[in-house]
């Protein structure tokens, strides 16, 4: 599907900043009509008619020969319906102001590392995600003690308390996620965390037009083990809470159940930047969200020479500087 402005025709898009769509050709807000693609016609665009190249995974792109925003119909319904979407909260231009302002400092970086050119590739992609919802009985019996001592005279006394310690926990957990995108690498996610959940929204296709999507890669049940862990933990971390006050403590019987389990289908947030300097593609990741910046600078060998010119006598610290910002690194 494609969103038209009923005014003048142009590409209508969400945008972050008005939390609405918007049609950026003569600047009126929710002016759209929905102009659906044949069915079977997925690689069609709408528009101009042009073959647009779909990947495998693609659920929304841009078509190539009229720039237009493509949902692909056949990859938001039936299975690949999202429950849930984290609406894009950054535009493009507050992503680059917040660029420009994180990356000041950083002088090894080549000069068009963030020129306005270089700056306007930065796409909007919705990442695909399972969430997983659990209700957990967690039952704990133990033996507590406490030790009391005092002295009385030329006696030295010891009072040991026993006690009976018993714990029964309901834990709803609610939205855990994991990431369900091949391309998208796992440490990368792993580091724009965390979202916040409370800005999870039901999912209308709207949100996608102006940005690019995923539909999930990976089923649920491929998933669900990185969920069952953290909720397993999670588990044993807030029972163990529940168990102060006492000298020591023996563990009689420690056991969780799941008695209900849900997963649902989401989408998240990440501008991509992909910054291509002799040869080597450094991609940055900006969750869309928040505004946390994953990437790796590239460093300017011209650039780091021209410091250690004017700078001699700080040569071992600019060296150490290489060495870390050479590393990945995650700016909140
Ligand atoms: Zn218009
Ligand atoms: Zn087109």
């Amino acid at each position: 599907m494609i969103f038209k402005c009923v005014n003048c025709g142009g590409n209508v898009v969400y945008s972050p900043e008005k939390k609405k769509m918007f049609c950026p050709y003569c600047d009126s807000e929710d002016s759209q009509e929905i102009k659906y693609v044949k069915w079977g016609q997925l690689t069609v665009c709408p528009d101009c008619n042009g073959v647009i190249p779909v990947q495998e995974y693609t659920a929304a792109t841009r078509c190539p020969y009229c720039d237009n925003y493509i949902v692909l119909d056949e990859r938001v319904e039936g299975e690949f319906l999202p429950k849930q979407i984290i609406p894009f909260q950054l535009g493009k231009e507050t992503v680059k102001q917040s660029m420009r302002e994180k990356f000041k400092k950083k002088v090894f970086a080549p000069t068009d590392f963030l020129s306005e050119v270089r700056l306007e590739t930065m796409e909007g992609n919705y990442v695909p995600f399972w969430f997983f919802d659990y209700d957990v009985n967690a039952d704990y019996q133990g033996e507590g003690r406490k030790v009391r001592s005092w002295t009385s005279g030329n006696t030295e006394y010891t009072e040991t308390s026993y006690y009976d310690v018993r714990r029964n926990l309901d834990i709803h957990f609610r939205d855990i996620p994991v990431d369900a995108s091949i391309p998208m690498p796992d440490a990368v996610m792993d580091l724009m965390e965390p979202y916040d959940y409370k800005q999870l929204a039901d999912f209308d296709p709207k949100y996608l037009s102006g940005f690019v999507a995923e539909r999930y890669n990976m089923p649920a049940a491929d998933l669900e083990k990185r969920a069952r862990t953290k909720m397993g933990d999670d588990t044993k971390e807030l029972m163990q809470q529940q168990l102060t006050g006492y000298g020591s403590i023996k563990e009689i019987r420690n056991a969780a159940g799941v008695l209900r389990e849900e997963q649902n289908y989401g989408l998240l947030p990440v501008w991509k930047y992909l910054y291509r300097y002799k040869g080597q593609d450094y991609p940055f990741y900006i969750n869309g969200q928040t505004g946390k910046i994953v990437g790796e600078v590239p460093l300017s060998a011209a650039k780091v020479w021209a410091y250690a010119g004017t700078l001699w006598i700080c040569l071992s610290i600019i060296f150490s500087t290489v060495l870390l910002v050479s590393l990945a690194f995650s700016l909140v």
